[in-house]
């Protein structure tokens, strides 16, 4: 799949795109190219311990404006880097494990390594990602091949079997929430849903250029511009390939996407997941979505096997199956040869590459300049090897220690979270009782898996810079594939040790605190208790709340799709989720746009939840014993504090507008805001009734 400019993904945060229940994330500073040479020191060692005063402007009144009261100098002076759509705490951690990833593949490339070898992979995927001038050489191809298959296509059946050929495991509804692909249909091997004792394909829509379907049929003017940039891009990606009458080519493309666009679900029906748990068998798909040939599709993916399967855009799957049946081969022709040539972009030829960057770098995120090379370079091995990589991560960055300190935290997080479960007067005692069961067997995993992926069937190639990406795409397809029939294991990661962000995993009742975010300024074992509680502990505590929340709700202590909650009890959490959509729709970062309060409503819940779970941790925390102050503030202040500083960040515009239409997680500034309301924030900073941010107690929405 594509990245983006930035090359990460964030979930906790915000993911590139996706985010159903997703997770958390935050960030350190700019850490130069220039730092390459040296080895970094331990991230703490540098980092400052305490509230950070300098970043904080004193003269705004923390009831107008507690984003800018904790982070305004920083927010004033902060200059987002010229290969970034965005930049704060989440970018500066990301990019400090970027450095250290680099840091230990160049140590690493410098040793001898025995042929086959996990080190000697890594070596090898990095360096040939880093011979630009082996790739120049090689031009466009490396391509040829998959151009030469898509203009023999003649007829529906060879069709369906090249789209069933470029199917991947690049999709994640509920955990990673990875829910776009360029490929015509996304897969995710997942537990069943109905049965989370096996595994299941999920199938979902996929098949455009563009982030969502709203770039495409939307009228608004950021959007028409971005569809007028995407039809000059298509044509200049065709040209440069060498595609004859590029022009009409490009037509044909633009043509194609947009009625592909128009039988897409949108997002808010995509986190819908009672819409997505469709069971189709084998058969069905002849029957409820004619126009491919189902058999050659399947079979081509590597499922001809396979009866049962889970269809999470039915409608998409339908309209698209209608276009394999009757769209013109020659538009489909076109398409493909576009969407061959862009897949893997980003190991083809430098003029290749700055036009997707143009493109979806600067027209869709504003981002002026590409990032460095060895940044990709890194991105890409951590794409390809994550756990290989994340296995030298953890042994050098993450010490015994702060696992065992973290893992105190959830213990403590998850006691106050029973608390609150216990004394919850609106939910019925049965329920309670469930919820106390589902919190029981909640499997948390700190730092990085119990066991690592094997990479012993993953060939690479010193000097093959595009076979070794296509080959890991094709290695994570037979790895996943190779689960279905097989016992589902609640122990598997989504996301490697060294990401930056944490996850909650639905359908395994289970939930990953990456190392990448265990550390300063989200958590530091030097700091007061009340900045780490205010910090990483409401990441922890975000986490726990989506296990309980409204798709928490539809999944039981096993995973099972199963709503364990009394009709009474829903409709006081709508209710509750009503008023505080309401209070997210009307944030308005733009006059033209504003926030999604359905389509964030998860995780504003999650963060409300979390904060205020957290809240009782660290007072938990204190046995009674009044908490030292820090520059003047109390535990509480600093506790909000804390909280506030991990949202520091800025964006670009376009970004900024693509994550308030794609992403499941509402922008920074207004989830610093979440502290409106928490009860305690008030008396902490004398908050008063004609202050901005004041919410009347009956106004505020505390949901647990
Ligand atoms: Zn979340």
């Amino acid at each position: 799949m594509r990245t983006s400019a930035d090359g990460t993904k964030i979930s906790f945060w915000l993911r590139s795109a996706g985010a159903l229940l997703a997770s958390v994330v935050c960030c350190v500073a700019a850490l130069a190219e220039a730092r390459a040479a040296d080895a970094p020191a331990a991230a703490g060692d540098a980092a400052p311990v305490g509230v950070n005063l300098a970043n904080m402007d004193t003269s705004i009144r923390p009831g107008d404006n507690f984003f800018a009261f904790v982070n305004g100098t920083w927010l004033r002076n902060a200059e987002i880097p010229a290969d970034r759509s965005r930049w704060g705490v989440i970018n500066e951690l990301t990019e400090l494990n970027r450095q250290r990833t680099a840091d230990l593949i160049k140590e690493l490339s410098a040793k001898p390594s025995v042929p086959g070898s996990e080190s000697r992979k890594i070596a090898d995927y990095y360096a040939s990602f880093m011979d630009e001038e082996a790739i120049e050489k090689l031009g466009f191809t490396p391509v040829h091949p998959a151009l030469a298959r898509i203009k023999a296509i003649s007829d529906r059946g060879e069709l369906s079997h090249w789209l069933g050929s470029t199917l991947r495991a690049d999709a994640d509804v509920l955990n990673a929430t990875q829910i776009e692909t360029d490929n015509i249909l996304g897969l995710w091997i997942a537990q069943d849903l109905d049965d989370p004792a096996r595994y299941a394909p999920f199938l979902l829509q996929g098949g455009l250029s563009m982030p969502d379907r709203d770039y495409y049929l939307d009228n608004s003017p950021s959007m028409k511009e971005a569809r007028r940039a995407f039809q000059a891009h298509i044509e200049a990606v065709l040209k440069l390939a060498g595609i004859p009458d590029p022009q009409g080519a490009a037509g044909r493309v633009y043509a194609l996407e947009m009625r592909i666009a128009a039988v897409h679900a949108t997002r808010t029906e995509t986190v819908d997941v009672a819409r997505g748990n469709n069971h189709w068998r084998r058969a069905d798909f002849d029957q409820r979505a004619p126009g491919m040939d189902w058999g050659k599709f399947f079979a081509a993916a590597g499922l001809g096997a396979q009866q049962e399967f889970v269809v999470w855009h039915p409608g998409a799957v339908t309209g698209i199956a209608a276009l394999v049946g009757n769209a013109p081969l020659e538009d489909w022709r076109s398409y493909l040869s576009f969407h061959a040539i862009e897949h893997l972009g980003r190991v083809l030829p430098r003029a290749m590459v700055e036009q997707d960057f143009r493109f979806y770098g600067t027209a869709l995120q504003g981002t002026p300049q590409l990032s460095a090379r060895w940044k990709r370079g890194v991105s890409a091995v951590n794409a390809a090897l994550g756990d290989a990589i994340g296995k030298l991560y953890v042994a050098r960055y993450f010490p015994p220690e702060a696992k065992a300190q973290i893992t105190a935290m959830v213990q403590a997080l998850i006691k106050a979270f029973s608390r609150r479960i216990e004394h919850l007067e609106w939910m019925a005692p049965a329920t309670r009782a469930q919820a106390q069961a589902k919190l029981a067997a909640l499997k948390v995993g700190v730092g990085y898996p119990d066991h690592w992926i094997d990479y012993t069937l993953l060939r690479v190639v010193r000097g093959d810079a595009y076979g070794n990406a296509e080959r890991s795409e094709l290695f994570d397809l037979a790895r996943n594939l190779a689960k279905l029939g097989k016992p589902v294991d609640r122990s598997e990661w989504v996301m490697t040790p060294q990401t930056v962000n944490a996850v909650n995993l639905p359908a395994m009742n289970a939930m990953n605190f990456p190392a990448g975010i265990l550390q300063p300024p989200m958590f530091d074992p030097r700091q007061a208790a009340a900045l780490n509680f205010g910090s990483v502990g409401a990441v922890i505590g975000h986490e726990i709340s989506h296990s309980f929340d409204d798709q928490g709700a539809l999944f039981d202590a096993q995973g099972r799709f199963r709503n364990w909650w009394t009709d009474a009890d829903m409709a006081h959490f709508r209710e509750a989720g009503k008023r505080l959509a309401a209070q997210y729709d009307a944030y308005r970062p733009f006059p033209d746009l504003a926030i999604n309060g359905q389509l964030t409503l998860s995780e504003n819940i999650a963060d409300v939840a979390g904060l205020a779970v957290s809240y009782d941790a660290y007072h938990l925390s204190l046995h009674g014993v009044e908490a030292p102050t820090d520059h003047g503030f109390s535990g509480d202040q600093q506790f909000f504090i804390g909280f506030a500083s991990t949202w520091r960040s800025k964006m670009r515009e376009p970004a900024l507008r693509q994550q308030i239409v794609t992403d499941g997680h509402t922008p920074e500034e207004f989830r610093a805001a979440t502290v409106r309301n928490i009860d305690a924030w008030y008396p902490a900073f004398d908050v008063q009734p004609g202050q901005k941010l004041y919410l009347a107690p009956a106004d505020r929405v505390p949901v647990w």
